[in-house]
Order: structure tokens, then sequence, then C-alpha cells
């Protein structure tokens, strides 16, 4: 079965060469009790080991069922030791942390067997060995003679045909002794035993043989009794552990040791923080900077804002809004885009109290006022502003009772005083930016406005007896002004219009109104059937007289809207969560609208910080990544450190070294992906406002899904990278080399 040829064993170990044993010649056949005894020192354990293949040697050969294995490697040594041998030890070398069944089953599991069919040949291998009343006990637990027989049951379960035994009563009383004795004897039947002892005559009545050992050599090698047993190639069969199996011992050793999960777990929960909380400190400031600058077009370039309009320069219809509406995160559309860039000064008469501002449909007002009431008529309004502008916090003595208007001018240069309006309640919002008010206005007004932004965007021009006339700088005026008391079709005009014809009557004639956009461009044709001047003006048109309305030519106020109103052509969409506008963007293009994000296209200065914060961004968190992934192994080592003979065990079973590594792939996997489940966690019960603590909010605040997904993989990369290098250094050495650091 076994055959030692002149071989020897020596130890390097700093420069000095030590010898293990020296020249031994040796044939162990089956059904042998071998029994090696010999002083301390003489070479006993380091001939075992080297005869079980979990050491090498250095001279001469040896042969396995007549095959020479000087050329063997590490795994075919590997192999070796499932096939052959079972090994026991002085110190037991069980997994402490596993019950009796479990170690049993560790050395089946890891040869392929499944856990199902395992369980019926475990049950009895542990009735064997008289533990029945011990299966689900844990080892550490256990006596050291119940140690020993666990041991035993274990290199029973393999069912190899050879089984080494390293002084396995040195630990033991005599009378537990005895029996492990009894127990090794009763399996030597059809195997080889061989078995290390300082204590021959507790052996003695089984030994087959005995072989005294003294300074690394064979003193005496001595036939008790023949063996009946034929030699055969009786290797076990096995296969590599099932993945099932892998999972399985993967999560028993991720939590079967409280104090190492906990460990473990807190290294990989502080690693899930440290590196949101970079990754999200780096967003927020990125954010910030691109919050901050000014746009040359837009007025308002709050960071809430996506400008959209349609390629086709087509109106957007009503469907269109309404599927905007329906999307995530839309606060509000402000339909006409120009009226968001539009802000006027709204003053009481006597000028006391003055604010500039913006308007929007109250219908948007989501706030809850601050002072005052809602509105009740069209002509009341409400105000939004910091609580640093004085009138709107603490001046407000009669702000309520004043009459309101907005602050126009005529031609003239006049304050026009229109419809007054009064303020009835106010908001204090300091987030709002920059010193613009907000005016929360109804149908009416918003109405009167959009007028007014349409005919400011609008070119209009009158086409007049072959001539055309600028609405805004011709001489005269022609200003094409809308008037309910004009039919439609007709136009009244001033009297100086006469002028410009040939027979000095303009009366029946045409005037052709064109107006003009970027969008849309429209034409009207109207008669004039009328003139005024100063004498009739009052009469004909039902208002004062004045020198700034001459020249203004006045159309029929439906014709003149249509002429002017061609709908919708861009709106402004305000979301509700800035930190996911790019998906609302998205959305918005993929519905076929063009759009332009106001934070985007901020200053320039913005974007150069921006980009200098990213590339920050990027080496500050590789630099993180990396101090961690140092910090943490230190950490996981130490933590690790003790299971060191958890591996070796693993080996001495004969599990491969690829496979002992993925099972601590596999434990570290999961304990990280835990710690991770547990932080993602956290940060869902921030978003569903059940957190309110403030570090975690602002943690989450500022990542998004793709984060997430990112920091999950860094993590797994980073858990992985930590059992790589740990699995490195415990497989440096030989089985033995590691059992000997340990010791
Ligand atoms: P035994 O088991 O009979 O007590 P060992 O086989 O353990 O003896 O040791 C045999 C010899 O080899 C001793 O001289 C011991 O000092 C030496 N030896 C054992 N292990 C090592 C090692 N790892 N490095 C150096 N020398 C060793
Ligand atoms: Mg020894």
């Amino acid at each position: 079965m076994l055959k030692l040829k002149n071989v020897s064993k020596f130890y390097y170990s700093n420069g000095v060469i030590a010898s293990g044993f020296s020249k031994v010649n040796l044939e162990l056949n089956m059904g042998e009790f071998v029994v090696i005894t010999g002083e301390s020192g003489s070479g006993k354990s380091t001939l075992l080991n080297v005869l079980s293949g979990l050491d090498t040697y250095e001279e001469g050969e040896m042969y396995i069922n007549g095959e020479e294995t000087s050329h063997y490697n590490e795994s075919d040594f590997e192999e070796y030791r499932r096939r052959y041998v079972g090994n026991i030890f002085q110190n037991f070398n069980l997994v402490n942390s596993y019950t009796v069944y479990q170690n049993v089953e560790l050395a089946l599991i890891l040869n392929g067997e499944s856990r199902k069919e395992a369980k019926e040949k475990i049950t009895n291998i542990i009735e064997k060995v008289g533990l029945s009343d011990f299966a689900n006990t844990k080892c550490s637990k256990l006596s050291g003679g119940q140690k020993q027989r666990v041991a035993i049951a274990r290199a029973l379960a393999k069912e190899t045909p050879i089984i080494v035994a390293d002084e396995p009563t040195g630990n033991l009383d005599s009378k537990s002794a005895e029996e492990v004795v009894k127990l090794l004897s009763e399996i030597s039947k059809d195997k080889l035993v061989i078995i290390v002892t300082h204590n021959f005559e507790q052996v003695e009545q089984y030994a087959t043989r005995l072989i005294k050992m003294h300074d690394g050599k064979i003193l005496e090698d001595k036939v008790l009794e023949k063996p009946e047993v034929e030699e055969g190639d009786s290797s076990r069969d096995f296969a590599d552990i099932t993945v099932a199996n892998r999972l399985l011992l993967g999560a028993r050793n991720a939590f079967n040791i409280p104090a190492k999960f906990i460990l473990i777990f807190a290294v990989f929960m502080f690693i899930s923080f440290a590196v949101a909380g970079t990754y999200s400190s780096f967003q927020k400031m990125e954010y910030e900077e691109s919050a901050y600058g000014y746009n040359m077009f837009f007025n308002n370039a709050s960071d809430d804002r996506i400008v959209i309009n349609k390629p086709d320069k087509s109106a957007i219809t009503d469907e269109e809004f309404k599927a905007i509406e329906a999307l995530d995160n839309v606060k509000r559309i402000a339909k006409d885009d120009l009226l968001v860039d539009y802000s006027e000064s709204i003053s009481d008469e006597e000028y006391w109290y003055s604010f500039y501002g913006n308007f929007v449909d109250l219908k948007d007002f989501e706030g809850e006022l601050s002072m005052g009431r809602m509105p009740e008529n069209p002509y009341e309004i409400i105000i939004e502003g910091r609580s640093d502008d004085y009138y709107l916090s603490e001046g407000t003595e009669d702000l309520f009772e004043k009459n309101f208007y907005l602050d126009r001018y005529d031609e003239s240069g006049e304050r026009k005083l229109e419809t007054p309006f009064k303020i009835v309640g106010i908001v204090l919002n300091d987030n709002i930016r920059g010193w613009q008010s907000t005016y929360y206005v109804g149908e009416e007004i918003m109405k009167e406005l959009r007028e007014r932004s349409a005919v400011e965007r609008s070119n209009i021009k009158s086409l007049f007896e072959g001539e055309y006339y600028d609405t805004m700088n011709g001489e005269p005026n022609f200003h094409v002004t809308p008037s309910d008391i004009v039919p439609k079709g007709e136009a009244y005009v001033s009297s100086e219009l006469n002028d410009l014809t040939q027979n000095g009557n303009c009366v029946g004639k045409s005037i052709v109104i064109s107006a003009e956009n970027i969008y849309s461009s429209d034409s009207l044709t109207v008669k004039i059937s009328k003139t005024y001047n100063k004498g009739n003006f009052k009469k004909l048109m039902g208002e004062d007289f004045k020198e700034s309305k001459m020249g203004l030519i006045y159309i029929n106020s439906e014709d003149y809207n249509n002429l002017v109103n061609k709908g919708t052509f861009q709106s402004s969409v305000f979301v509700e969560n800035v930190k996911t506008l790019d998906d609302t963007t998205a959305s918005l293009k993929e519905m076929g609208f063009n759009t332009l994000v106001m934070r985007e296209s901020l200053s320039s200065e913005g974007a150069e910080i921006k980009q200098i914060i990213s590339m920050m961004k990027t080496f500050a968190l590789a630099v993180l990544v990396i101090a961690l992934f140092f910090i943490s192994y230190f950490i996981i080592r130490i933590i690790l450190k003790s299971r060191n003979s958890y591996y070796t065990t693993l080996r001495t079973l004969g599990a491969s070294r690829k496979i002992s590594k993925q099972l601590l792939d596999i434990e570290l996997f999961l304990l990280a992906t835990l710690a991770y489940g547990v932080f993602m966690i956290a940060m869902l019960l921030v978003y569903g406002g059940v957190i309110t603590q403030g570090y975690i909010m602002d943690l989450a605040g500022y990542l998004k899904p793709v984060n997430y997904v990112i920091m999950y993989v860094v993590i797994i990369a980073m858990s992985y990278l930590i059992s790589h290098k740990f699995a490195k250094k415990l497989f440096k050495d030989s089985v033995m080399n590691t059992y000997r650091e340990e010791a």
C-alpha cells in the first residue's frame, strides 16, 4: 500500500537545516495496525505527516499503491489525501463552532456527497462512536475523550483505506484513551491504521506491527501479526463539493460564531457608510456648485426648471400637458414659459410697499401661509418672499389693506393704475435664491399677463398703402391695440392716417396687420371704418383722450387675440425633486420634446468647478477605497486569524485550496451583502420618511439608484479582494506549516 525507500525529510528554518527523519525504508500494508513509538523529537510526527501527504519529503522515493510520487504536486497530494487518508490528531482539529453532526457531515460534503445521502451514514457512525446523545452539541462543549471520538467518527465517515492518528490519546485520561484505542482497533480490520503513541502498553493488545524510532531513524520494525486482508486499490471515490453545499458552508461560517459575525458585519457596515458618505458629499458639492450661477437669456434660473418645446415648433396640446402632468416628480407646469422669466413690480398707490417678482398660477400654490388667508376672489393674491424682506415679515401693519397695482407706464411715461388687487396672504420662504418674490394670482390676472407677454414677444407690423409700419417705432405710432368697441374685421384709426393716403381719406382702406414670432406668423386684413381725433375720441372709444393715444390702431379684441395668441409653444416644467431631474428630463425627451435644463445651462465658471470636483471625486473615492481596503483587511485578518485552523481542517479533510478559498469568498460576500442590505434598508427608511436623522438624511439625499449599484459593486469587489489576500497568505504554506505557525 505505502512504501518508503530511503526517504529523508529536512526542515529549513532561518538558514539552519534540521533533519526530521533520514533514510527511512518502510512498507505498510492493508489490514495492519501499525504502532510507531519513540521519544519526543525522534521524528514520529514528521514521518506520519509525510505518509499522509500533509508534508513534503526531500529525498528518496515514496510509493502509493506502487506509484512513485516524486513528481506529485500540491494538487496530486490533495487528491491522495482525499482518496486515501483519514487523519486523527492529538489536538483533535475539530471545528469547535460546529456540532458533532456538522463536523462529521463536513468530511462527507467536502467530498461531494449530498447532505441527504450522508444523513443515515452520519447517524450510524455517531452511534458507533457512542455520541448519539451529543449529535447536536457544539464540539466546544465536549470533553477531550468525546472530541477524539468525534475525530474518529469523522475519519471513519470518509471511508478511506488509511487512517493516520498522531498521539490520539495524548490529551486523554486513561479510561477515555482505552476506549479510543479500542475503537481504532475495531475499525482497523480492513484498513491500514497507523498510530503514533508514547504509551505502547495502551495499544499493545491490538497492534499487528511495532516501529520504534530514534533520532530520525527507524530503530526497530517488528511484525507482531500477519494481516489477512488482500491488497488492492480500495481508495475512496470522491467528487467536488456541490455548489449548494458550498453556499451552505459559506453561510454557516458567516453566522455560526456570533462575535466574529458581529465584528465583520460591523466592518462592512463601516465600509458602506464611509463609501456612501464620501460619495454623497461629493454629489452634494457637485450639485450645489451647479445650482448657482446665472443665465444670460433666462431671468428665472431656478434649478428645478426644465424648458421644453417641440422640434417641429408646433403648439403644445392639452393632451401633452396632461401627459407631462402625470409624470413622476413634476411639481407644476408653467404653460407659458415667457411668463416664468417675466417679472414685474407691484406697488400700492403711494409706493409705501413695493415688490418685484414673478407670477405663478394660484392653482399651483402648494405651500402653507405664514400670514393672512387664501384668496377668495380673482383680485386677491398671495405673495411669497424671503423672511429678510422687512415688509413681508415685520412691517406688515397695513399691507393687507392697501390696493396694489402693476407698475406699468403708458407711452408718455405716466403710471397706469389698472384694476387694483389686494395682497391677502404671505408665505415666507428662505429657500428662494435671489430677491424675486412670487405672486400667486388667479386666472384673470394670469390671462392678462399671458396676453401681454404674447404681444411683447410678437413682432407686429402693419402694411398700409404699400408701406410697412413697425408697431413700436412707427411714425405715426401705428400701435395695434385691442378694443371691445371695434367690430370684427374693422379698425378705428387716427385721422392723421388720412395724410398718408393719396386722396386724403383713409376710411374704407385696408390695413394688413401681421404678427410673427419664432414659432408662428399670421396676418389679418382689417378695413378702416372710422377715424378718431381729439374731439371725438371719448365719444367713439369710451375712454378719456390722451396725447399718447394718438396714432393707435384699434381693432376688435377677438381679432387681436386670434392674431397674437397662437397657443403655447414653449413651456417650463418644474420638478419636485431636483436630484432626480435627469430622469424627468429623459422622460420628457422620450415624449418628443426638446429640453433645456436650466441648471445645466448656467454660467461656464460653474462648469469648470464641476469638472474639478468630478476629478477630485474620482481621486478621493479611489484613495478612500484603497485606504478602506487596507484598514478592513487588517481588521478582518485579525478577526479571521482564529480561523486558520478551520481552513487547515478543511484541507486535511480533502478540500482543495480553491474550494477553501471559495468558502471564504462566500462567507465574506454574504456578510458584505447583509451589511449593505441593512445600509440600504436605512436609506429606504429615509426615503420613506421613517428615519429623519440629519446625517443619514443628508447621505440619502444625494444618492441615485445607479450610485447604490456602483457602491454595492465596489463593496463586493472589496470583500472579494480581502478574501483573496487573506487566502493567499493562509494557503502560502503546506498544510503542516500552517498548523505549526499556530502552535
Ligand atoms: P516527534 O513527533 O517524534 O516528537 P517530530 O517529528 O515532531 O518528533 O520532530 C522531529 C525533528 O524534527 C525534531 O528534531 C524537531 O525539532 C524537528 N522539527 C519538527 N518540526 C520542525 C519544523 N517545523 N522546523 C524545524 N524543525 C522541525
Ligand atoms: Mg510528535
